[in-house]
C-alpha cells in the first residue's frame, strides 16, 4: 500500500498546494483566451448625486462570463490579470467599451453621464497610457469630461515624477480623475494636493459600520469635510442601508454608490433605468 502511495509522493506532500496551483494555471490559460473569445462584459452601477437626486454617472465594472464556470467576479480574476500583465489588454478593452457605450447613450439623447473606469496601477504605468486614453476618446467620440479614471492611492508608491507628468497630461486632456478605495492605500495626504483629483471615493470598509462604529463615523465625517475644504467631491462607496444614506446626507457627502440604490447591472438594464427616469433618491 505504502509503495502505491510512494509513486504519488509529489501529490502526497502538498495536496492543497498542487490543487491550488493547478486551479490557478487553469484559470490563467482560460483568462488568456477570454478576450478573443468575447467572454467579458461591462456592468454599470449608478452613481447618485445626493444634492439633487439625479444619476450623475456610473462605474463600469468588468465581469467574466466563462462558458462552463459561469460568472467570475473581478475579485477573483483581477489579481491574476495583474500578476500576468493581462490586465493591460483587458483594462484597455473595458476603457474603450465604456467610452463607446457612454457615447451611445449620449447619441440617444440621455442627460450627460460621467462614466468611471477602474485603472490598475500596471495599466497606468504603461508608457503609452495617455495615448490609450486619447485613442479611446477619439475612436468613441466621447467628450473627455464624460470620462473619469479611477486610480488607487497605491499608484503613487514610486516614480512620482512620472505620475505627476501623466496626471498633468490627463488633466490637459480634460478627463476626470478619482481616487478609489480612499483610506486603504499607502500614500500620504500630501498627494491629494499634488495630484488635484476631482473625486475622493471613500472606501466601503468605512461605510459598512458607519452608523454603529464611532471611529468609522469620525473618519467618514473628517474625509467629507477635508474633501470639501480641498474642493474635491466626496463619494461614498458600498452604501447599503437607508441609515447609512441618511448619515451621509447629514454630513454633506456629494455622491454615493451602493446597493441601497442599485447593484451593478448589464448595459441594457442600466439603459432601462435611465429611460424610465426612475427617481432614485429616497428622502
Ligand atoms: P471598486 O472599484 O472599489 O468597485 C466597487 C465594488 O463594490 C464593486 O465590486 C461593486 O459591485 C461593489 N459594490 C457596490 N455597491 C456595493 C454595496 O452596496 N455593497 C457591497 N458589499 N459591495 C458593493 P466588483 O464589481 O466585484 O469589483 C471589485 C473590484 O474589482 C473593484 O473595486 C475594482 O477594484 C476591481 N475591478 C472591477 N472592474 C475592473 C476593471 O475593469 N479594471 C480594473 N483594473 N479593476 C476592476
Ligand atoms: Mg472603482
Ligand atoms: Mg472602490
Ligand atoms: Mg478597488
Amino acid at each position: 500500500r505504502s509503495k502505491e502511495k510512494g509513486g504519488n509522493s509529489y501529490n502526497y506532500y502538498h495536496p492543497d498546494m498542487n490543487k491550488r496551483s493547478l486551479h490557478r494555471l487553469n484559470m490563467e490559460i482560460n483568462l488568456r483566451k477570454a478576450l478573443e473569445r468575447g467572454e467579458f462584459r461591462v456592468f454599470y452601477q449608478p452613481i447618485v448625486n445626493l444634492k439633487n437626486g439625479t444619476v450623475f454617472g456610473m462605474e463600469s465594472l468588468v465581469r467574466w462570463i466563462h462558458p462552463e464556470w459561469g460568472m467570475i467576479s473581478p475579485g477573483e480574476f483581477i489579481p491574476l490579470a495583474e500578476e500576468t500583465g493581462l490586465i493591460v489588454p483587458i483594462g484597455n478593452w473595458v476603457l474603450k467599451q465604456a467610452c463607446v457605450q457612454n457615447k451611445e447613450w449620449q447619441r440617444q439623447g440621455y442627460a450627460p453621464l460621467v462614466v468611471s473606469v477602474n485603472i490598475s496601477a500596471i495599466q497606468f504605468h504603461q508608457l503609452n497610457f495617455v495615448q490609450i486614453v486619447m485613442d479611446a476618446l477619439d475612436e468613441s467620440g466621447l467628450s473627455p469630461d464624460l470620462l473619469c479614471l479611477e486610480i488607487t492611492e497605491n499608484i503613487a508608491m514610486n516614480n512620482v515624477p512620472y505620475i505627476l507628468d501623466t496626471m498633468q497630461k490627463l488633466k490637459l486632456l480634460g478627463v476626470r480623475i478619482s481616487i478609489d478605495d480612499f483610506g486603504t492605500g499607502y500614500s500620504s495626504l500630501s498627494y491629494l494636493k499634488r495630484f488635484r483629483v476631482h473625486t475622493l471615493k471613500i472606501d466601503q470598509s468605512f461605510i459598512r459600520d458607519v452608523t454603529s462604529d464611532e471611529d468609522n463615523a469620525a473618519i467618514v465625517t473628517a474625509l467629507i469635510a477635508m474633501s470639501h475644504r480641498l474642493k474635491i467631491k466626496s463619494l461614498a462607496e458600498g452604501v447599503e442601508t437607508q441609515d447609512q444614506l441618511e448619515f451621509l446626507i447629514s454630513q454633506g457627502c456629494d455622491e454615493i454608490q451602493g446597493y441601497v440604490f442599485s447593484k451593478p447591472m448589464p448595459a441594457s438594464e442600466f439603459e432601462y433605468m435611465i429611460k424610465e427616469n426612475k427617481q432614485l433618491y429616497i428622502n
